[in-house]
């Protein structure tokens, strides 16, 4: 097929394309380069440099292109910055996904994978959350995911477009060549390896006082192949007229001391760790049920446990001390 995949520069994103170009698909980027990084989009894959924040961008990336899908990355996703900036996010993360599905219905485009989030769930009453959980977003991050997912669902409905969102938990991992890197770098793994690589003195436990079994934060990890994997399924699976909505995690939770006890074994590095405030807005335990998306997509983790994610991560981390911008032989030189 030829697809177009917005925010195809960032981590996800640029994983997902390396996965579709291997599988023989024609694959476009298109990324404005704010958060994403030229040196993530694969070779074979074109750049298109454009914002999906921009109607005339979205039209002239998909008009008259031939495109047969969409696999819909480009987003703001920090929690936090949500929270202190919640337009910036409703912009980006609804309006892009409005201008991205005019486009689409104008140029006859008509199959969307898109990613969301568990964090349109907020505080869930039950763990493992399952699909039919309430939505209660605790933050414009959530709920501008949340309000991308209505706005998917009404263009299927309409325009007969096929759509699966899926709602992701903590992903993290290496493909290869490609990698995390954020800037800045809030999540846990990173930050933990950082310490190992000796960019920091210590690592911050955000909470000790959870309702868990060691007191901290309870969330459940996924290997970025594994993720990647479950994009394939879902373009090859959506049906016309048909929002699917799944949760995609493995369905396994690891404490917050878990992974750096984890990162310990696999980095060889003593890596301190000090008790901090818990981080506003965090809840103490979120797992996915995934059982749907096992039985709709047929899809299984291939890498569930929690070493292997962290052993391609510090790969990476190693070979990238300074993240895409400097290799560690330039970093070196
Ligand atoms: N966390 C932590 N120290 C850090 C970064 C994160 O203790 O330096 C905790 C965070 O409070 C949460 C978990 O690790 O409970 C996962 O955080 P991350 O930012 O990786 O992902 P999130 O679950 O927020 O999407």
């Amino acid at each position: 097929m030829k697809l177009l995949v917005t925010g195809g520069a960032g981590y996800i994103g640029s994983i997902v394309a390396r996965l579709l170009i291997e599988q023989g698909h024609e694959v476009v980027i298109f990324d404005n380069l704010e958060r994403g990084h030229r040196e993530a989009v694969p070779e074979q894959a074109r750049l298109i440099v454009g914002d999906v924040r921009n109607p005339e961008d979205t039209h002239a990336a998909l008009g008259g292109a031939g495109f047969e899908g969409v696999l819909h990355f480009a987003a703001l996703a920090l929690v936090g910055e949500s929270v202190d900036h919640p337009g910036r996010y409703y912009r980006t993360n609804v309006a892009g996904t409005l201008n991205l599905l005019e486009a689409m219905v104008a140029a006859g485009v008509a199959r969307l994978v898109f990613s969301s989030t568990c964090a349109v769930y907020g505080q869930p009453d039950e763990v493992p959350i399952a699909e039919t959980a309430p939505p209660r977003p605790q933050n414009a991050y959530g709920a501008s995911k949340l309000a991308a997912d209505h706005l998917i669902g009404d263009f299927c409905t309409a325009h007969g477009i096929a759509a699966v969102s899926l709602r992701y938990f903590n992903v993290a991992g290496a493909h290869g060549e490609a990698g995390e890197d954020h800037e800045p770098e809030t999540h846990l793994i990173p930050n933990i390896l950082n310490v190992a690589l000796g960019k920091g003195d210590s690592v911050r436990i955000f909470g000790s006082d959870y309702p868990t079994p060691d007191g901290t934060a309870v969330r459940d990890y996924i290997h970025i192949g594994d993720l990647a994997d479950a994009h394939l399924l879902a373009l090859r699976h959506a049906r016309a007229g048909e929002h699917l909505i799944l949760n995609l995690g493995n369905g396994n939770g690891f404490s917050v001391r878990e992974v750096i006890d984890v990162a310990r074994r696999v980095t060889g590095h003593p890596i301190p760790a000090r008790e901090a405030p818990r981080r506003p807005g965090d809840p103490p335990r979120l797992v996915a049920a995934s059982q749907r998306i096992r039985a709709e997509l047929g899809w299984s983790p291939r890498r569930p446990e929690l070493e292997t994610m962290i052993a391609d991560a510090w790969a990476f981390a190693q070979a990238h001390p300074h993240g895409y911008s400097r290799s560690a032989s330039a970093a070196s030189a």
